[in-house]
């Protein structure tokens, strides 16, 4: 099931190991019996094990099945791999990026674009060792991966991120995961919806689309505060030269003299505004950001009448159901 597939993909993204399940099931047992005594007779405490090894049984093969994916494609691999860092662009105020291009050499592996990877940190600088998840923000090329990454007030990676890793640094990197991906046919109308650096899920999913030629309709839009926090911008508006079929709105919460000027939308992203241009009949819907911000725009497009199923969307922590 699709809860099954989105918790084995969160699992292999941190490398889990089939050991490590015994050691869950132990202290779930334990704190069973600890926590209610008269209830955890054998019989009962029975049960548990056999439907906890019932359940861990499913993820462990699940999870060895996308264990060799990610290692038999070209360029694949399994656990952590060195990449070091080519470049580090600030891409506004609170958004830089890193171009990380493995340390062997050798060809990268391909992903869908919407998944991420996860490095994983280790410095002195750093109290523990951490784990953490960003985004792929380019469309694969087989040599290296862009990810982007928000500096958020008193966050320990992301501070580390930009204020220590600089370029020519290795960071161990786990293989591409995540069941959030666009996978579309030619002629479906594509509509991605960001927030803030949700952001970036999306400019892989937009890169995708146009490096392929994308036949039909493709809308991208986004809100944050105003053009210094809007990742990418200029880049974007560049492709959007290049490609008549992409249309972009932006809506800025406090914009500046100059975004007021250039006749960008104010305060937060109306989808009313702009429902006859983005509501289609067999549009695909992606969208990233804030949990308020997705919650809106789930319950605005189901207003609409569009169907669950053409609803996609991603949470930059652990999964929430809108
Ligand atoms: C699938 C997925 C994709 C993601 N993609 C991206 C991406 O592309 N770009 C990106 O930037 N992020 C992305 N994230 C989020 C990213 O993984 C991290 O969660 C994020 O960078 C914050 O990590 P951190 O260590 O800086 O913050 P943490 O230290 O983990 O803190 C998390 C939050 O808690 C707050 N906090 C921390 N300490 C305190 C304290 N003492 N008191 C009060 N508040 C505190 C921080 O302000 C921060 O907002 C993604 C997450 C997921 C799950």
């Amino acid at each position: 099931s699709s809860a099954v597939e989105r918790i084995a993909q969160k699992h292999t993204g941190f490398s889990i190991q089939p050991e490590q399940y015994d050691i869950v099931g132990h202290h779930l047992l334990e704190t069973i019996k600890e926590l209610a005594p008269d209830a955890a007779t054998p019989e009962v405490i029975n049960a548990w094990a056999k439907a906890y090894g019932a359940l861990a049984g499913i993820f462990i093969g699940r999870e060895e099945q996308l264990y060799q994916q990610s290692e038999q494609k070209i360029g694949g691999w399994r656990g952590k791999r060195n990449f070091v860092v080519k470049e580090k662009e600030p891409q506004s105020t609170l958004i830089t990026s890193f171009l990380l291009e493995p340390v062997d050499g050798e060809p990268v592996a391909d992903y869908l674009p919407g998944q991420y990877l996860n490095l994983h940190l280790t410095s002195p600088k750093l109290t523990h060792n951490e784990f953490r998840q960003y985004s792929l923000c380019q469309a694969p090329n087989g040599k290296n991966y862009r990810i982007a990454v928000k500096r958020e007030p008193q966050g320990v990676a992301s501070n580390f991120m930009h204020d220590e890793v600089q370029v020519g640094d290795i960071l161990e990197v786990l293989p591409p995961s995540g069941d959030f991906f666009m996978q579309v046919s030619t002629d479906t109308p594509v509509v991605l919806l960001s927030g803030g650096v949700g952001l970036t899920p999306m400019r892989a999913m937009l890169d995708q689309l146009l490096t392929t030629q994308h036949q039909a309709d493709i809308h991208w839009l986004h809100a944050c505060e105003n053009s210094s926090q809007h990742a990418f911008k200029n880049d974007l508006a560049e492709r959007q030269k290049e490609h008549s079929n992409l249309t972009t709105q932006h809506w800025y919460m406090h914009p500046t003299e100059q975004d007021s000027a250039a006749g960008f939308h104010q305060g937060l992203m109306d989808l009313n505004a702009v429902k006859e241009q983005i509501m289609m009949d067999n549009a695909h819907y992606y969208f990233c950001g804030p949990l308020p911000f997705m919650a809106m725009i789930k319950e605005q497009l189901l207003a609409w009448g569009i169907s669950e199923d053409r609803l996609h969307y991603e949470v930059f922590g652990p999964h929430e159901t809108l």
